[in-house]
C-alpha cells in the first residue's frame, strides 16, 4: 500500500487503504487508521511494513479499467476482489459513498453483469454488508468474522440471503 506498483499507476496521495483494510500481523481492525500511516503522505515503516500491506493491490490500482474517479482518495471507496466477486469497502466517514454518482450506477451494472457468472457484489461499511443484486439489495446488518454468507436462488437469481456461522473445516 501506499507505493508504487509495477503498473503504471501509484497511489500518489491516496493512503485509504491503510484505514479500510484490516491488517492481521499488526492487529490493525478494519475501519481505523494504521499507527504507522501518514494519512495522505505514505506509511512510515514502509521498508519493513508487512507482507499484507506488500501484497496489497486495490483495483483500482491494477485495473485501468477504473478511470481516475475510482481512486479510492477520490472515491472514498477501496474496491477489492475476493473469491466470491467485488467488494467496495466504503470509508467510514462517507458511508453512503457507493451511492454517489457515478459509482452507484457502475456498482449495479456490476451486479447485473455478475449475476449469470455468479460473481458477487458486496458493499462493506465497517462490518455492515449489503449484497447487490440485480432484483433487489440485502443489508445483511453487521456479519461478523465467524460468518459467511448464503445466498438462495430461483436460477441464477438471488432471491434469499442467510448469514449463518462459518464451519472452518467446511469454509478452509
Ligand atoms: S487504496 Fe489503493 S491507491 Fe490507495 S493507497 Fe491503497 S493500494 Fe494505493
Ligand atoms: S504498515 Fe504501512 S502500508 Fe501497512 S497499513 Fe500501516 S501505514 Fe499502511
Amino acid at each position: 500500500m501506499t507505493s508504487s506498483c509495477e503498473t503504471s499507476r501509484q497511489c500518489g496521495d491516496c493512503t485509504l487503504c491503510c484505514k479500510i483494510m484490516e491488517i492481521e500481523q499488526l492487529d490493525k481492525p478494519a475501519q481505523t487508521w494504521c499507527r504507522h500511516c501518514r494519512p495522505r503522505h505514505g506509511c512510515a515503516i514502509y521498508q519493513t511494513r508487512p507482507i499484507e500491506c506488500v501484497d496489497f493491490r486495490c483495483l483500482w490500482l491494477s485495473n485501468v479499467q477504473l478511470d481516475d474517479s475510482w481512486k479510492p482518495s477520490r472515491a472514498k471507496l477501496v474496491l477489492t476482489m475476493s473469491a466470491d466477486g467485488v467488494e467496495v469497502r466504503c470509508d467510514p466517514g462517507f458511508p453512503e459513498a457507493w451511492r454517489r454518482p457515478p459509482y452507484e450506477a457502475q456498482i449495479r451494472e456490476w451486479a447485473r453483469r455478475g449475476e449469470d457468472n455468479d460473481v458477487t457484489v458486496l458493499v462493506i461499511i465497517g462490518r455492515r454488508m449489503i449484497l447487490i443484486t440485480p432484483g433487489q439489495d440485502f443489508d445483511l446488518g453487521e456479519v461478523g468474522r465467524d460468518e459467511r454468507i448464503v445466498r438462495e436462488f430461483e436460477g441464477t437469481h438471488v432471491v434469499g440471503v442467510r448469514v449463518v456461522k462459518a464451519d472452518p473445516a467446511r469454509d478452509a
